[in-house]
Order: structure tokens, then sequence, then C-alpha cells
């Protein structure tokens, strides 16, 4: 049976890398809405502009905005043998959207998995990122430096900081973590698809942890 997961976790946590490499295993699309919401900003769509303020303070962007796009992007081709959502959901009402819209559509969620990395690391992650605004690949300083010449070894492109990358904004996006995203551990622990994961150490212990958890 094809994925359909989501991987959860604090910003830092290491979701977009792990997705990446997760999804391209399993043939299935990564659908991050943060890279979503990202390229509209780039693209300077309507939808883009709306969401740059929230996402500049390191806030949600609203519900139902969120949930549209979701909806639109499970709709496509792609996406109907399975995928890994990858920032998605980030609160309750989020959570019981996409139940809802794969309830319809007959493809129940098979697993949510959990990447847990204590605070003080997300705050040393999050703050020595690069991100590739191309491609999405991210670099840490420390720990997997970028190219000495500031360009993604994969696609080229000029490496960035996140503009919520900030210590300020970083500080935003932990609190909005503990307010609307964690009550969602309850909500799919009681499901009991929730799967708690390391997300300390290397890219590929943290990855094989994934995989076993996924097979459980
Ligand atoms: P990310 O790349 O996943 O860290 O997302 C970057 C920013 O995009 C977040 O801080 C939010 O402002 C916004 N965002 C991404 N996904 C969501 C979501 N599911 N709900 C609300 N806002 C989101």
């Amino acid at each position: 049976m094809r994925m359909r997961a989501v991987l959860m976790g604090p910003p830092g946590a290491g979701k977009g890398t792990q997705a990446q490499v997760l999804a391209q295993g399993a043939q299935v699309p990564q659908i991050a809405t943060g890279d979503i919401l990202r390229r509209a900003r780039e693209e300077g769509t309507s939808l883009g502009r709306r969401a740059q303020s929230f996402m500049d303070r390191g806030e949600l962007v609203p519900d139902d905005v969120m949930i549209g796009i979701i909806e639109e992007r499970l709709g496509q081709e792609d996406a109907q043998g399975g995928f890994l959502l990858d920032g998605f959901p980030r609160t309750v009402p989020q959570a019981e959207a996409l139940d809802r819209l794969l309830a319809q559509i007959g493809m129940p969620l098979g697993a949510v998995l959990l990447l847990e990395v204590p605070e003080d690391d997300i705050v040393r992650r999050l703050s020595g990122r690069r991100t590739c605004p191309s491609c999405g690949r991210s670099y840490h300083v420390e720990n997997d430096p970028p190219p000495a010449d500031g360009r993604c070894g994969s696609c080229g492109a000029e490496l960035v900081t996140r503009t919520d990358d900030r210590p300020e904004t970083i500080r935003a996006r932990l609190e909005v973590y503990r307010r609307s995203t964690e009550p969602l551990k309850a909500y799919y622990a009681q499901q009991g698809i929730l799967r708690a994961v390391d997300g300390l150490g290397k890219v590929e212990e943290v990855t094989a942890r994934l995989r076993a958890a996924l097979r459980d």
C-alpha cells in the first residue's frame, strides 16, 4: 500500500530534509505547505501576498486558506497514489478538515510521524540554516556546510537565510507550535496512528528511525 502520511514536529526538527528523502523512496509527492506558500510569495500571487505578513511574523496562515490549498493539492493526479504531508496540518481544525477530505475520497491517513527535537537544539539549528529558494534543500553552517560559493550544491541557486529564521521570529514560531500544533499529538494519538521518533543525530540515522516507525 502506498504511503499516506503526515510528518510533524517543531520548526527546525528536520521535517523538510526527511520528508524529501522519505517521499522519494516511497515514490509519492512531498507536499510541503511552507514551500507552496514561499513559491506563491515569490511569484507575487494574491495567495502569496496574503500569506507574507503571517509568515514574516512567524504566525500561522489562517486555516481556511491552508485547507483550500491542501484540498486543491490533494486533488491533483500525482497525489492519488499516496502522499507525504510536511507542515500540514498545524492546527486541530486543519487536522479535522484533512480527515473529512480523506474520508470523502476513501483514503484515510496511515501514519503521523512526530519528529522530536529539544528546544535548545531547534534554536541552534534554525539560526544556522541556509535554504535554497529554488529546490528547497537546506544546509547548516556548522553541521552540513553549504558550498563555499554560497550556491546550492543540488541546483546552483543562491542560498538564503529564510526571513523567518531570525532569532525573534524563531521564538514566535516555537510559541505558535506549542500553542496550536502540539495539541495534534493527542488528536492523532487518540486515532492510534501517532509514531514519535527521536530527531537527533545524523540525517541517515533519523531517516532509518522514521522508516522503521512506518513499518511498525
Ligand atoms: P514551514 O516551511 O513549514 O516552516 O512554514 C513556513 C511558514 O508558512 C509558517 O511559519 C507559517 O507562517 C506558514 N505555514 C506553512 N504551513 C502552514 C499551515 N499548515 N498552517 C498555517 N501556516 C502555515
